[in-house]
Protein backbone atom coordinates (compact mmCIF):
# COMPACT_ATOMS: atom_id res chain seq x y z
CA UNK A 1 0.00 0.00 0.00
CA UNK A 2 1.37 3.17 -1.39
CA UNK A 3 0.83 6.41 1.25
CA UNK A 4 -0.03 9.67 -0.18
CA UNK A 5 2.20 12.42 0.26
CA UNK A 6 0.63 14.05 2.86
CA UNK A 7 0.45 11.11 4.83
CA UNK A 8 3.81 10.13 4.95
CA UNK A 9 5.03 13.21 5.83
CA UNK A 10 2.06 13.64 9.09
CA UNK A 11 4.31 9.64 9.97
CA UNK A 12 8.06 11.09 9.50
CA UNK A 13 7.06 14.48 11.17
CA UNK A 14 5.96 12.31 13.92
CA UNK A 15 9.21 10.88 14.34
CA UNK A 16 11.11 13.97 14.06
CA UNK A 17 11.60 14.59 10.04
CA UNK A 18 11.14 18.23 9.87
CA UNK A 19 8.34 18.95 6.57
CA UNK A 20 7.29 22.26 5.88
CA UNK A 21 4.06 23.61 7.52
CA UNK A 22 1.23 22.29 5.16
CA UNK A 23 -2.02 21.31 5.55
CA UNK A 24 -4.70 19.18 3.03
CA UNK A 25 -6.95 20.54 0.79
CA UNK A 26 -10.08 19.14 -1.08
CA UNK A 27 -11.75 22.25 -2.85
CA UNK A 28 -10.65 25.44 -4.28
CA UNK A 29 -11.89 27.18 -1.21
CA UNK A 30 -10.02 25.28 1.11
CA UNK A 31 -6.39 26.20 -1.29
CA UNK A 32 -7.31 30.01 -0.22
CA UNK A 33 -7.71 29.88 3.17
CA UNK A 34 -4.67 27.67 4.05
CA UNK A 35 -2.85 29.14 1.29
CA UNK A 36 -3.63 32.86 3.73
CA UNK A 37 -3.28 31.01 6.78
CA UNK A 38 0.44 30.11 5.86
CA UNK A 39 1.38 33.50 4.26
CA UNK A 40 0.84 33.51 0.89
CA UNK A 41 3.47 31.77 -0.75
CA UNK A 42 2.57 28.57 -1.10
CA UNK A 43 3.37 25.22 -3.22
CA UNK A 44 0.41 23.41 -4.52
CA UNK A 45 1.03 19.75 -4.28
CA UNK A 46 -1.55 17.34 -6.36
CA UNK A 47 -1.91 14.72 -3.90
CA UNK A 48 -2.23 11.26 -6.58
CA UNK A 49 -0.31 7.67 -6.36
CA UNK A 50 1.73 8.21 -9.00
CA UNK A 51 5.64 9.51 -8.73
CA UNK A 52 6.66 12.47 -11.26
CA UNK A 53 4.19 14.99 -10.43
CA UNK A 54 6.48 17.88 -10.75
CA UNK A 55 7.15 17.58 -14.68
CA UNK A 56 3.68 16.39 -14.93
CA UNK A 57 2.54 19.87 -13.79
CA UNK A 58 0.91 18.50 -10.02
CA UNK A 59 3.14 20.77 -8.59
CA UNK A 60 2.94 24.41 -9.10
CA UNK A 61 4.30 27.45 -6.99
CA UNK A 62 2.05 30.52 -5.87
CA UNK A 63 3.33 33.66 -4.64
CA UNK A 64 -0.15 35.13 -3.47
CA UNK A 65 -3.41 33.96 -1.79
CA UNK A 66 -4.66 34.80 -5.47
CA UNK A 67 -2.43 32.93 -7.37
CA UNK A 68 -3.23 29.93 -5.47
CA UNK A 69 -6.75 30.14 -6.00
CA UNK A 70 -5.95 30.59 -9.78
CA UNK A 71 -3.71 27.72 -9.73
CA UNK A 72 -5.67 25.57 -7.32
CA UNK A 73 -8.80 25.82 -10.39
CA UNK A 74 -6.33 24.70 -12.64
CA UNK A 75 -5.24 21.57 -10.74
CA UNK A 76 -8.36 20.02 -9.09
CA UNK A 77 -9.61 17.65 -12.16
CA UNK A 78 -6.35 17.48 -13.85
CA UNK A 79 -5.18 14.04 -14.66
CA UNK A 80 -1.78 12.70 -14.15
CA UNK A 81 -1.14 9.20 -16.07
CA UNK A 82 -4.54 8.28 -15.60
CA UNK A 83 -5.34 9.98 -11.79
CA UNK A 84 -7.25 12.61 -11.15
CA UNK A 85 -6.33 15.14 -9.00
CA UNK A 86 -9.16 15.62 -5.71
CA UNK A 87 -7.00 16.78 -3.25
CA UNK A 88 -4.54 19.03 -3.13
CA UNK A 89 -1.16 19.42 -0.41
CA UNK A 90 -0.85 22.88 0.11
CA UNK A 91 2.41 23.68 1.78
CA UNK A 92 4.31 27.50 2.67
CA UNK A 93 7.11 27.63 -0.02
CA UNK A 94 10.48 26.83 1.42
CA UNK A 95 13.68 28.61 0.37
CA UNK A 96 15.84 25.44 -1.47
CA UNK A 97 19.41 25.67 -1.54
CA UNK A 98 20.25 22.24 -2.64
CA UNK A 99 18.28 18.84 -3.15
CA UNK A 100 19.27 15.69 -2.12
CA UNK A 101 17.91 12.03 -1.99
CA UNK A 102 17.59 9.67 1.08
CA UNK A 103 15.83 6.19 0.93
CA UNK A 104 16.16 2.88 1.59
CA UNK A 105 13.93 0.22 0.22
CA UNK A 106 14.00 -3.65 0.44
CA UNK A 107 16.17 -5.47 -1.87
CA UNK A 108 15.79 -9.23 -2.27
CA UNK A 109 19.00 -9.49 -4.50
CA UNK A 110 20.87 -9.47 -1.21
CA UNK A 111 18.57 -10.15 1.06
CA UNK A 112 18.34 -7.14 3.01
CA UNK A 113 17.54 -3.66 3.03
CA UNK A 114 19.22 -1.15 0.63
CA UNK A 115 20.00 2.07 1.84
CA UNK A 116 20.52 4.79 -0.93
CA UNK A 117 21.68 8.26 -0.28
CA UNK A 118 22.81 10.92 -2.95
CA UNK A 119 23.82 14.50 -2.39
CA UNK A 120 21.70 15.24 -5.79
CA UNK A 121 18.13 14.56 -6.20
CA UNK A 122 14.90 15.62 -7.55
CA UNK A 123 14.64 13.73 -10.29
CA UNK A 124 14.38 9.84 -9.91
CA UNK A 125 16.85 8.02 -8.41
CA UNK A 126 17.75 5.50 -11.34
CA UNK A 127 18.46 8.83 -13.59
CA UNK A 128 20.41 10.68 -10.25
CA UNK A 129 22.89 6.76 -10.69
CA UNK A 130 23.35 7.65 -14.75
CA UNK A 131 23.82 11.39 -14.87
CA UNK A 132 26.24 11.57 -10.99
CA UNK A 133 27.55 8.13 -10.18
CA UNK A 134 29.70 9.93 -8.00
CA UNK A 135 26.84 11.37 -5.82
CA UNK A 136 25.19 8.42 -5.10
CA UNK A 137 25.83 5.42 -2.43
CA UNK A 138 24.46 2.60 -1.40
CA UNK A 139 25.18 -0.12 1.16
CA UNK A 140 23.10 -3.45 2.02
CA UNK A 141 21.58 -3.13 5.90
CA UNK A 142 21.34 -6.72 7.37
CA UNK A 143 17.70 -6.21 9.05
CA UNK A 144 19.38 -8.80 11.94
CA UNK A 145 21.84 -5.94 12.84
CA UNK A 146 20.17 -2.75 11.75
CA UNK A 147 22.12 0.11 10.08
CA UNK A 148 24.98 0.60 11.54
CA UNK A 149 27.25 4.14 11.99
CA UNK A 150 29.97 3.00 9.62
CA UNK A 151 27.56 2.14 7.28
CA UNK A 152 26.04 5.72 7.42
CA UNK A 153 29.85 6.98 7.06
CA UNK A 154 30.42 4.80 4.11
CA UNK A 155 27.22 6.60 2.82
CA UNK A 156 27.88 10.20 3.18
CA UNK A 157 31.50 9.86 2.42
CA UNK A 158 30.78 7.62 -1.04
CA UNK A 159 27.91 10.22 -1.96
CA UNK A 160 30.01 13.50 -1.82
CA UNK A 161 27.40 14.70 0.89
CA UNK A 162 28.73 18.52 1.88
CA UNK A 163 30.02 18.32 5.38
CA UNK A 164 27.65 20.59 7.21
CA UNK A 165 24.93 17.92 6.60
CA UNK A 166 26.80 15.18 7.81
CA UNK A 167 24.48 15.26 11.19
CA UNK A 168 21.32 16.13 10.21
CA UNK A 169 21.47 13.40 7.41
CA UNK A 170 22.77 10.82 9.84
CA UNK A 171 20.04 11.56 11.94
CA UNK A 172 17.52 11.02 9.11
CA UNK A 173 18.74 7.86 8.21
CA UNK A 174 18.44 6.48 11.78
CA UNK A 175 14.71 7.85 11.82
CA UNK A 176 14.13 6.28 8.14
CA UNK A 177 15.67 3.01 8.89
CA UNK A 178 13.28 3.18 12.79
CA UNK A 179 10.45 4.03 10.13
CA UNK A 180 10.86 1.17 7.88
CA UNK A 181 11.06 -1.61 10.44
CA UNK A 182 7.92 -0.19 12.58
CA UNK A 183 5.62 0.36 9.77
CA UNK A 184 6.87 -2.80 8.07
CA UNK A 185 7.48 -0.70 4.84
CA UNK A 186 8.96 -2.09 1.32
CA UNK A 187 10.23 1.77 0.73
CA UNK A 188 10.79 4.80 2.42
CA UNK A 189 12.00 8.02 0.64
CA UNK A 190 12.47 11.43 1.00
CA UNK A 191 13.07 12.96 -2.82
CA UNK A 192 14.10 15.55 -2.76
CA UNK A 193 15.43 16.04 0.66
CA UNK A 194 16.41 20.04 1.07
CA UNK A 195 18.64 22.19 2.26
CA UNK A 196 17.13 25.24 3.69
CA UNK A 197 18.34 28.11 5.83
CA UNK A 198 16.42 26.18 8.85
CA UNK A 199 18.32 22.47 8.06
CA UNK A 200 17.01 19.73 6.12
CA UNK A 201 13.54 19.47 5.16
CA UNK A 202 11.89 16.17 3.81
CA UNK A 203 9.96 18.62 0.60
CA UNK A 204 8.48 14.99 -0.97
CA UNK A 205 7.69 12.14 1.20
CA UNK A 206 7.22 8.12 -0.01
CA UNK A 207 5.84 5.53 2.47
CA UNK A 208 4.87 2.14 1.03
CA UNK A 209 3.59 -0.60 3.56
CA UNK A 210 4.19 -4.49 3.06
CA UNK A 211 0.48 -5.21 2.08
CA UNK A 212 1.07 -8.70 3.78
CA UNK A 213 1.66 -6.97 7.10
CA UNK A 214 -1.12 -4.55 7.35
CA UNK A 215 -2.91 -6.05 9.16
CA UNK A 216 -0.64 -5.16 12.06
CA UNK A 217 -1.17 -1.31 11.20
CA UNK A 218 -5.00 -0.94 11.95
CA UNK A 219 -4.04 2.90 11.92
CA UNK A 220 -2.29 3.18 8.30
CA UNK A 221 -5.26 0.70 7.25
CA UNK A 222 -7.57 3.25 7.61
CA UNK A 223 -5.52 5.83 5.71
CA UNK A 224 -6.14 4.09 2.11
CA UNK A 225 -7.11 5.67 -0.61
CA UNK A 226 -8.73 3.55 -3.17
CA UNK A 227 -8.37 3.97 -6.92
CA UNK A 228 -11.01 2.84 -9.06
CA UNK A 229 -9.04 -1.10 -9.63
CA UNK A 230 -8.43 -1.31 -5.99
CA UNK A 231 -12.09 -0.49 -5.58
CA UNK A 232 -12.77 -3.71 -7.03
CA UNK A 233 -10.15 -5.69 -6.02
CA UNK A 234 -11.35 -4.73 -1.99
CA UNK A 235 -14.67 -5.56 -3.63
CA UNK A 236 -13.85 -9.19 -4.62
CA UNK A 237 -11.53 -9.51 -1.61
CA UNK A 238 -14.76 -8.58 0.95
CA UNK A 239 -16.83 -11.24 -0.61
CA UNK A 240 -13.84 -13.55 -0.56
CA UNK A 241 -13.70 -13.73 -4.67
CA UNK A 242 -9.72 -14.37 -6.16
CA UNK A 243 -10.16 -11.18 -8.58
CA UNK A 244 -7.85 -9.24 -10.44
CA UNK A 245 -8.65 -6.39 -12.86
CA UNK A 246 -6.24 -6.36 -15.69
CA UNK A 247 -7.01 -3.92 -18.70
CA UNK A 248 -8.62 -5.88 -21.69
CA UNK A 249 -12.09 -6.14 -22.62
CA UNK A 250 -12.89 -9.98 -22.38
CA UNK A 251 -14.29 -10.93 -19.19
CA UNK A 252 -12.74 -13.93 -18.00
CA UNK A 253 -15.08 -16.25 -14.87
CA UNK A 254 -13.81 -19.71 -14.48
CA UNK A 255 -12.71 -22.19 -11.29
CA UNK A 256 -9.36 -23.00 -10.29
CA UNK A 257 -6.63 -20.77 -10.86
CA UNK A 258 -4.98 -22.74 -13.97
CA UNK A 259 -8.23 -22.62 -15.39
CA UNK A 260 -8.42 -18.76 -15.13
CA UNK A 261 -5.10 -18.65 -16.49
CA UNK A 262 -5.56 -20.92 -19.60
CA UNK A 263 -8.59 -19.43 -19.79
CA UNK A 264 -7.16 -15.56 -20.32
CA UNK A 265 -3.96 -17.42 -22.52
CA UNK A 266 -6.67 -18.48 -24.99
CA UNK A 267 -8.36 -15.16 -25.18
CA UNK A 268 -4.64 -13.97 -25.59
CA UNK A 269 -4.34 -16.12 -28.43
CA UNK A 270 -7.71 -14.86 -30.08
CA UNK A 271 -6.17 -11.62 -30.49
CA UNK A 272 -7.57 -10.15 -27.42
CA UNK A 273 -6.68 -8.97 -23.69
CA UNK A 274 -8.70 -10.15 -20.63
CA UNK A 275 -10.38 -7.77 -18.51
CA UNK A 276 -9.49 -9.75 -15.32
CA UNK A 277 -8.24 -12.21 -14.01
CA UNK A 278 -11.24 -14.04 -11.98
CA UNK A 279 -10.88 -17.87 -9.90
CA UNK A 280 -14.21 -18.47 -8.12
CA UNK A 281 -13.26 -21.23 -6.54
CA UNK A 282 -13.28 -24.77 -6.37
CA UNK A 283 -16.31 -25.42 -4.39
CA UNK A 284 -18.54 -22.16 -6.71
CA UNK A 285 -22.03 -21.50 -5.41
CA UNK A 286 -24.77 -19.86 -7.30
CA UNK A 287 -24.30 -16.71 -5.21
CA UNK A 288 -20.37 -16.69 -5.59
CA UNK A 289 -21.24 -16.68 -9.53
CA UNK A 290 -23.83 -14.06 -9.35
CA UNK A 291 -21.35 -11.85 -6.80
CA UNK A 292 -18.47 -12.32 -9.84
CA UNK A 293 -21.02 -11.76 -12.42
CA UNK A 294 -21.97 -8.55 -10.89
CA UNK A 295 -18.18 -7.55 -10.42
CA UNK A 296 -17.18 -8.20 -14.04
CA UNK A 297 -20.48 -6.02 -15.14
CA UNK A 298 -19.56 -3.14 -12.87
CA UNK A 299 -15.93 -2.74 -15.47
CA UNK A 300 -17.16 -0.32 -18.25
CA UNK A 301 -13.94 -1.85 -20.22
CA UNK A 302 -16.03 -4.99 -20.09
CA UNK A 303 -17.52 -6.05 -24.17
CA UNK A 304 -17.44 -9.77 -23.20
CA UNK A 305 -17.50 -12.69 -21.20
CA UNK A 306 -16.33 -15.99 -21.37
CA UNK A 307 -17.67 -18.17 -18.38
CA UNK A 308 -15.43 -21.83 -18.37
CA UNK A 309 -16.45 -23.66 -15.61
CA UNK A 310 -14.87 -27.21 -15.39
CA UNK A 311 -17.50 -28.98 -12.68
CA UNK A 312 -15.47 -31.22 -10.09
CA UNK A 313 -16.25 -30.35 -6.43
CA UNK A 314 -18.60 -27.43 -8.44
CA UNK A 315 -21.11 -29.27 -9.84
CA UNK A 316 -22.31 -28.04 -13.88
CA UNK A 317 -25.86 -27.57 -12.50
CA UNK A 318 -25.09 -25.48 -9.45
CA UNK A 319 -23.38 -22.89 -11.37
CA UNK A 320 -26.35 -23.26 -13.87
CA UNK A 321 -28.62 -21.99 -11.32
CA UNK A 322 -26.39 -18.94 -10.22
CA UNK A 323 -25.59 -18.03 -14.03
CA UNK A 324 -29.47 -17.93 -14.40
CA UNK A 325 -29.81 -15.94 -12.03
CA UNK A 326 -26.80 -13.69 -12.16
CA UNK A 327 -27.58 -13.00 -15.93
CA UNK A 328 -31.15 -12.13 -15.90
CA UNK A 329 -30.18 -8.48 -16.96
CA UNK A 330 -27.09 -8.41 -18.84
CA UNK A 331 -27.01 -7.30 -22.02
CA UNK A 332 -23.42 -7.58 -23.37
CA UNK A 333 -22.66 -11.20 -24.83
CA UNK A 334 -22.02 -14.56 -23.12
CA UNK A 335 -20.14 -17.30 -23.92
CA UNK A 336 -20.29 -20.02 -21.48
CA UNK A 337 -18.81 -23.60 -21.23
CA UNK A 338 -19.77 -25.82 -18.55
CA UNK A 339 -17.95 -29.55 -18.52
CA UNK A 340 -17.48 -32.18 -15.82
CA UNK A 341 -20.04 -33.24 -12.78
CA UNK A 342 -23.45 -32.99 -14.01
CA UNK A 343 -22.68 -31.37 -16.91
CA UNK A 344 -25.69 -32.45 -18.64
CA UNK A 345 -28.32 -31.03 -16.19
CA UNK A 346 -26.15 -27.68 -16.06
CA UNK A 347 -26.12 -27.38 -19.78
CA UNK A 348 -29.90 -28.13 -19.88
CA UNK A 349 -30.84 -25.29 -18.02
CA UNK A 350 -28.29 -23.10 -19.84
CA UNK A 351 -29.97 -24.42 -22.96
CA UNK A 352 -33.43 -23.70 -21.94
CA UNK A 353 -32.81 -19.74 -20.34
CA UNK A 354 -30.57 -19.13 -23.68
CA UNK A 355 -33.47 -19.82 -25.62
CA UNK A 356 -34.68 -16.30 -25.51
CA UNK A 357 -31.62 -14.45 -24.82
CA UNK A 358 -29.58 -13.71 -28.00
CA UNK A 359 -26.63 -12.28 -26.23
CA UNK A 360 -26.06 -16.29 -24.27
CA UNK A 361 -23.90 -18.14 -26.33
CA UNK A 362 -23.42 -21.89 -24.85
CA UNK A 363 -20.07 -23.54 -26.59
CA UNK A 364 -18.50 -27.50 -25.55
CA UNK A 365 -14.85 -26.50 -25.41
CA UNK A 366 -12.72 -23.91 -24.12
CA UNK A 367 -11.11 -22.79 -27.73
CA UNK A 368 -14.53 -22.29 -29.04
CA UNK A 369 -15.76 -20.32 -26.08
CA UNK A 370 -12.58 -17.88 -26.17
CA UNK A 371 -12.66 -17.30 -30.51
CA UNK A 372 -16.51 -17.04 -29.70
CA UNK A 373 -15.93 -14.43 -26.54
CA UNK A 374 -13.24 -12.48 -28.99
CA UNK A 375 -15.41 -12.28 -32.05
CA UNK A 376 -18.70 -10.95 -29.95
CA UNK A 377 -16.43 -8.22 -27.91
P1 LIG B 1 7.32 14.37 -7.50
O1 LIG B 1 7.68 15.01 -8.82
O2 LIG B 1 6.00 13.66 -7.58
O3 LIG B 1 8.39 13.52 -6.94
O4 LIG B 1 7.07 15.61 -6.48
P2 LIG B 1 8.06 16.37 -5.48
O5 LIG B 1 7.32 16.62 -4.24
O6 LIG B 1 9.35 15.69 -5.36
O7 LIG B 1 8.27 17.77 -6.20
C1 LIG B 1 8.99 17.91 -7.41
C2 LIG B 1 9.89 19.14 -7.36
O8 LIG B 1 9.14 20.29 -7.04
C3 LIG B 1 10.95 19.06 -6.28
O9 LIG B 1 12.08 18.37 -6.68
C4 LIG B 1 11.24 20.52 -6.02
O10 LIG B 1 12.18 21.01 -6.94
C5 LIG B 1 9.91 21.18 -6.28
N1 LIG B 1 9.25 21.44 -4.98
C6 LIG B 1 8.50 20.59 -4.27
N2 LIG B 1 8.11 21.14 -3.12
C7 LIG B 1 8.65 22.40 -3.09
C8 LIG B 1 8.62 23.47 -2.17
O11 LIG B 1 8.01 23.42 -1.12
N3 LIG B 1 9.29 24.59 -2.51
C9 LIG B 1 9.96 24.70 -3.67
N4 LIG B 1 10.61 25.82 -3.93
N5 LIG B 1 10.03 23.72 -4.56
C10 LIG B 1 9.36 22.57 -4.29
MN1 LIG C 1 9.67 13.55 -5.35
Amino acid sequence: MRLHEYQAKQIFSKHGIRVARGKLATSVEEVGKIAEELGGKVVLKSQVLIGGRGKAGGIKKAYSVEEAVEKAKQMFGMVIKGHVVEKIYVEEMIDIRQEMYAGLTIDRASKGIAAILSSVGGMDIEEIAVSHPGKIAKVTVNPKWGLWDYQIRELLLNSEMPREYWREVTSILKTLYRIMVHYEAELVEINPLVATSEGLIAADARLNIDDSALFRHKELEELRDYTEADQMERIAMEKGLNYVKLDGSIGVVANGAGMAMATMDLIYLYGRKPANFFDIGGGASAEVVREAMNLIMSDKNVKAVFINIFGGITRCDEVAMGLVEALGDVEIPVVIRLAGTNEEEGRKIMEEFAKDRRNIHIVETMEDGAEKAVSLG
